[in-house]
């Protein structure tokens, strides 16, 4: 069985002060690690703080980093600072960092293998646009990222890896993809993950889903047979939202 997965992705928002409440209204409300994992992905200024605070049952990741461990690289950040932390996660390939800062199925290899290195777990996101989706171009276009993004990679690190498949038409647009489009989607994956692995790996992958979740659609989502938890942005913010994402998911776990 899956342990599902609640992360959370702040992007460009929360002052410290702003997510020091958010981590105190969460630490005692979140279920216990052992059924579920929740992460909060927050800005890099706000990770130590974010660490020393975090609860029993709440684990903090950054939203990008370097793949190099050191160098000329003004305004980056290298993995080992992250570990240096104790931060957990990193989100990898987010489709704003591919459209708006040049990432490219390139950069986001170096940087999943950077990650295991180093010791984090990485949350790789994946998503078509609503033209290919609409000329039916999904699958090829999914394949073509999950080849290219983890070349390379050893089974056990895929055993790992978390992948978030996010539609790009659903993030931050109010338009989720039906939980059926999305658990079809995720069972693509799957199947990849299969055919470049095998089922050992491919039914020990954790798949979430990303794009607009809200309270009113976790549920639907999280009773899908091949979806085992959310990337979520801006409900994510809203401590009470997140708190009910996880036990959500925890009443997946238990049935
Ligand atoms: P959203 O963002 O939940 O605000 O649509 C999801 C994401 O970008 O990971």
């Amino acid at each position: 069985m899956r342990k599902p997965i609640i992360a959370g992705n702040w992007k460009m928002f929360k002052t410290r002060d702003e997510a020091l409440a958010f981590v105190y209204a969460v630490n005692e409300k979140l279920p216990s690690i052992d059924v579920v994992d929740t992460v909060i992905c927050a800005p890099f200024v706000v990770l130590r703080c974010l660490v020393k605070r975090q609860g029993d049952n709440l684990r903090i990741g950054a939203q990008n980093m370097h793949y190099e461990e050191k160098g000329a690289f003004t305004g980056e950040i290298a993995p080992q600072m992250l570990t240096s932390l104790d931060v957990s996660y990193v989100i990898i390939g987010h489709s704003e960092r591919r459209a708006m800062f040049n990432e490219t199925d390139e950069t986001v290899n170096k940087k999943l293998h950077a990650a295991f290195k180093y010791g984090l777990t990485p949350i790789l996101c994946v998503g078509e646009h609503l033209e290919e989706r609409e000329n039916g171009q999904t699958e090829e276009v999914i394949k073509n990222q999950l080849v290219k993004d983890l070349e390379g990679l050893s089974k056990k690190e895929v055993k790992d890896l978390v992948i978030a498949y996010e539609p790009i038409w659903a993030i931050g647009t109010g338009k989720t993809a039906t939980a059926e489009i999305a658990d079809e989607t995720c069972g693509f994956i799957r199947k990849m993950i299969a055919s470049l692995y095998d089922e050992e790996t491919s039914s020990a992958i954790r798949i979430q889903y990303g794009g607009s979740v809200k309270v009113s659609n976790i549920e639907e989502l999280m009773k899908m047979p091949n979806i085992d938890g959310a990337l979520i942005g801006g409900a994510s913010l809203v401590a009470e939202d997140f708190i009910y994402f996880a036990n959500v998911a925890k009443k997946y776990t238990e049935q």
